[in-house]
């Protein structure tokens, strides 16, 4: 069993030398636990933070602690009546290529259905995310004009989509011509912008004739700075995430706009809502997978992955996806 350790916590961006590479044994089974060869590796943006020992939502990985994260595999023994080797598992325990866990705290996977690894994105934590921060704090109404960035990672591309089956106008940010392209032409989206552009506010303001609506909030920065005049009056904004944020290590230079930032949530009556997926929304996660599936069956929501090979490949993948170098929702095929 080979697994990646935290060797070290990162500085700014993490590097190789922060995570380290064992070979351990395999653990004997206990009573209902599963032995599980993992395939795919889900490689996710809040994998930074839990490097990190800053006080967040949840516990950090510890130092020589395993790397946290879900993975599918193909059950290979099991001590559970539910499992049977053979069986294909969403698991949610970290970066190894075989797992033992209790088979209570697995989900059966239905390859019939779709593509195992969709399981990671599309049909698990991201494809909820955007699901429930869209639908329950956006509120989308018909006609509405909702601007998304990271539009091509499985988080942004997901309420891109959902927000077109709504009806809203959908403004979609990304990183590059190449994405940007992509996003036009397979999300169905009204326009897309490329945030690295220089005149990127003008070309967001001229995308957004109507003000905006709903602002899903995934990377903050830049992004933020030339959303924040358009905003509408009542506007909302789900916060699930800012990736362009997780590898600073200080405050962005001056000025200071918290109070222009306040002005504008009095001013233009906005609701601002975080949310962390699974703590605030398990119990509607039915309703999700309900609808997804529909949804992705019908071929009314589009989904692009960006597979990796080689389990000694996930530290970059990791490192790549913070510096928006993935395009689609990251996967470190294992098997
Ligand atoms: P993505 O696969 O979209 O990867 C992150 C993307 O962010 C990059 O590909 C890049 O896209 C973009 N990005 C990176 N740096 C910058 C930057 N400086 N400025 C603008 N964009 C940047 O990730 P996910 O879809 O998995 O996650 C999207 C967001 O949702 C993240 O912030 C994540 O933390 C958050 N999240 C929150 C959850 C919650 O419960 N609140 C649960 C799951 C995810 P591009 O090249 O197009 O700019």
């Amino acid at each position: 069993n080979q697994r990646f350790v935290l060797a070290s916590r990162p500085v700014g961006a993490p590097t190789a030398e922060n995570f380290r590479l064992e070979e351990v044994d395999i653990p004997a089974l206990g009573n209902h636990d599963v032995l599980i060869e993992n395939h795919h590796l889900s490689i996710d943006p809040y994998m930074r933070g839990r490097m990190s020992d800053a006080k967040s939502y949840a516990e950090p990985v510890a130092i020589d602690g395993l790397m946290v994260g879900a993975t599918v595999g193909k059950v290979l023994e099991s001590n559970h009546a539910d499992y049977h080797p053979g069986d294909w598992v969403l698991a949610y325990k970290g970066w190894e290529t075989h797992s033992v866990v209790n088979g209570d705290t697995l989900i059966k996977l239905n390859p019939d259905l779709a593509p195992v690894s969709y399981a990671l994105g599309i049909l698990g934590m991201p494809g909820f995310t955007a699901y429930m921060g869209l639908l329950d704090i956006g509120q989308p109404q018909e006609g509405d004009t909702l601007v998304v960035a990271a539009a091509t990672g499985p988080v942004g591309a997901t309420v891109a989509q959902i927000g077109k089956l709504k009806g809203c106008h959908v403004v979609a940010i990304a990183g590059g011509e190449e994405k940007c392209q992509y996003a036009r032409e397979n999300l169905n989206v009204d326009a897309c912008i490329d945030h690295k552009a220089d005149n990127f506010a003008e070309q967001l303001a001229e995308a957004c004739p109507q003000g905006i609506d709903i602002y899903f909030e995934n990377v903050g920065g830049k992004v933020f700075d030339g959303v924040m005049p358009l905003l509408n009056t009542g506007a909302r904004i789900p916060v699930c995430g800012l990736v362009s944020q997780y590898n600073n290590t200080a405050l962005p230079d001056g000025p200071d706009r918290l109070s222009q930032l306040m002005g504008t949530i009095l001013v233009k009556r906005l609701t601002i809502k975080g949310f962390i997926i699974f703590d605030d929304y398990a119990h509607r996660y039915p309703e999700f997978a309900h609808d997804m599936a529909k949804w992705v069956g019908e071929g009314q929501i589009h989904y692009r992955e960006h597979a990796v090979d080689g389990f000694e490949q996930a530290p970059q993948a990791l490192i790549d996806v913070l510096e928006g170098r993935n395009f689609g929702k990251m996967v470190v095929n294992i098997k």
